[in-house]
């Protein structure tokens, strides 16, 4: 029997979940991770908010490799030799591949911004949101401060080059906080900054329209072109001098490259993976990226982190002779904001990508479909609710 070729796939979150369930009869797959459990991160804003619990975000990831008749190691890659073809690990093992994907993710670089580690909150990962949390449960009021810093990008492929990348969670911040606020009938102003010329500077006029009322409605004022430098005790302060008082200051700090990338030389200016449309490094071709670890991902998003993973299953697969089809990099903005209670607001929106779809669709339909597919995800183990449609066609064409 023919050996299968050997998978390294660097990070089990969204993109190296989707991989390893589309590739795991096809290929002896290894999923490295320093997490033991993924961690769903869109869920993270319902636990600094409604006090989700923090266990209902992240599944382990030993039991799915398993499963899958694959393996897991726990540990960080260090560094990728392409030339041997070999991943040192932060163990002192290494091992080696016949591809390679690096779905690490990206870097959240909270050093970047003084005093937010020390007096800033996040919502970015399971230590800030649940910290948040506990703030929040005994905040008696006052100005609120929210916003994106300002991440830069490389220049080796053509990617949007957005200020930040990704604000969906900035608005879930000011929507469900206020939310919180209103209904415990504490005192509060929300001030909301971006470091772009407009906030949500990756959709369209269309989404724009639908959402400033919305923003007025809460009574947010929103500032842009401010780019966050400090956070103090009780203010934000900005590269352009100014200052803003806050009693709460929730900031998503800039987005670099994995250590892996840039310490193995694979990385552009910033340490994300250049990568062209079929997701294949552009210097190496049994390596390949997916999501947030690579410059083509733009805006950072696990829809598109999703996307990418199923254009690289699928170069996957033809690299070792099926005859299948490479679907076209095609991303879109596709998110559900959560509101407070049970409203939230479905954005869907291709203009950035020169697209003509810019919609938002706002009620307790699409709260209940982010629900549904969070339960879906966090019940199925990374799974997504396209899979359970995917596999009912194929059962009815049997
Ligand atoms: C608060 C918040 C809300 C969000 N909401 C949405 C939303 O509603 N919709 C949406 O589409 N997107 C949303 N996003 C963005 C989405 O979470 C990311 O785009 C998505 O997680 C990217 O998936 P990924 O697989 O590329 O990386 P990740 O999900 O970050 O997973 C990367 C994995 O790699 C591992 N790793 C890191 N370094 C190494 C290493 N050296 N070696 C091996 N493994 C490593 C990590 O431990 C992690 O498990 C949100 C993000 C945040 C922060």
């Amino acid at each position: 029997m023919n050996k299968k070729p050997r998978l390294v796939i660097l990070g089990g979150g969204f993109a190296g979940l989707r991989l390893l369930y589309r590739l795991h009869r096809k290929f002896d797959i290894t999923l490295v991770d320093p997490r033991s459990e993924s961690l769903a991160k869109p869920m993270l804003p319902e636990v600094a908010f409604s006090g989700k619990p923090i266990s209902h975000t992240r599944f382990p990831l030993a039991p799915i490799a398993r499963r899958s008749g694959s393996h897991f190691v726990h540990a960080s890659a260090v560094a990728v030799d392409p030339s041997s073809k070999s991943v040192r690990l932060s163990s002192g093992d290494s091992m080696n591949y016949d591809f390679l994907v690096i779905a690490t993710g990206a870097v959240k670089d909270y050093g970047a911004i003084e005093g937010l580690e020390e007096f800033g909150y996040s919502v970015c990962d399971d230590l800030h949101a649940p910290r948040l949390f506990e703030t929040i449960s005994s905040f008696r009021g006052g100005p609120i401060v929210t916003g994106a810093a300002l991440s830069t990008w490389g220049s080796k492929v053509a990617a949007p080059q957005l200020k930040a990348p990704c604000e969906g969670p900035i608005g879930e911040v000011i929507f469900m906080i206020h939310h919180e606020m209103a209904s415990r009938n504490t005192p509060h102003t929300i001030t909301a900054f971006t470091p772009g010329e407009v906030f949500f500077e990756d959709v369209g006029d269309s989404v724009h329209q639908a959402l400033n009322p919305m923003l007025q409605t809460v009574g947010v004022e929103v500032l842009t072109q401010k780019v966050v430098t400090q956070v103090h005790k009780d203010a934000v302060k900005f590269a352009d001098g100014t200052e803003i008082e806050a009693a709460l200051a929730i900031v998503i700090p800039p987005y670099v490259g994995p250590k892996v990338v840039s310490d193995s030389g694979l990385g552009d200016e910033m340490g994300f993976l250049p990568v062209n449309e079929q997701m294949q490094s552009l210097e190496h071709e049994n390596i390949f990226g997916a999501g947030d670890a690579t410059a083509l991902s733009m805006p950072k998003l696990g829809h598109i982190a999703v996307h990418q993973a199923d254009i690289v299953a699928a170069g996957l697969r033809r690299a070792v002779g099926e005859d299948v089809a490479v679907p076209h990099y095609r991303p879109e903005i596709f998110c559900i904001m959560n509101q407070g209670g049970t409203d939230a607001t479905l954005i869907l929106s291709d203009v950035l990508f020169g697209g003509s779809r810019d919609i938002a669709k706002r009620g307790s339909i699409a709260h209940l479909m982010k629900w549904s597919f969070d339960s879906w995800s966090y019940h199925t183990r990374g799974h997504l609710p396209p899979d359970l449609l995917q596999e009912a066609l194929e059962f009815a064409l049997k």
